[in-house]
């Protein structure tokens, strides 16, 4: 087996039979920019602030910044762990701690495993009740739940 990374449509030949490709995201903790002056904000007890001109927006006709979100401001990294040997691939998505990630594993079950599950695909991924979870999750319905 051989593997392709591409990168916005180009091309690289991975070498190794255990690939890690990690997508790490920076940019501060703030989750809010102004949407009009740009500042990116920070949420206090009397409401949103940027650095530089604190609660006053200086391109606001109110003087009031107007918070929105910032996209993927809530992403911290990203990963794709290929592993010959176990025959697993694995997705990593952190979204807290940095030290950690929530991670969706598809694995084939060995031959010589015995049983049922000998040479099959299982799949492993976060569920509520998770011991140490990345961050606490609520079923929401059959494959999806909300985080928090
Ligand atoms: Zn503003």
């Amino acid at each position: 087996m051989y593997a392709t990374l591409s990168v916005d449509g180009y091309e690289t030949q991975l070498t190794d039979d255990e690939a890690h490709i990690a997508v790490t995201f920076s940019g501060g903790d703030a989750t809010h920019r102004c949407a009009d002056c740009g500042e990116e904000l920070t949420e206090t007890a009397q409401g949103y602030e940027s650095e530089l001109t604190g609660d006053t927006c200086p391109r606001s006709d109110d003087d009031a910044h107007d918070p929105e979100p910032i996209p993927l401001s809530w992403v911290k990294s990203a990963a794709i762990l290929v592993d010959e040997g176990e025959e697993s691939v694995t997705l990593a998505i952190g979204i807290g701690d940095p030290r950690g990630a929530f991670c969706f594993t598809v694995r084939r079950i060995p031959d010589d495993a015995g049983g049922d599950l000998a040479g099959r695909l299982v799949i492993h991924m976060p569920y509520p009740g998770e011991t140490l979870p990345h961050q606490v999750i609520t079923e929401l319905r059959p494959g999806t739940f909300v985080v928090g």
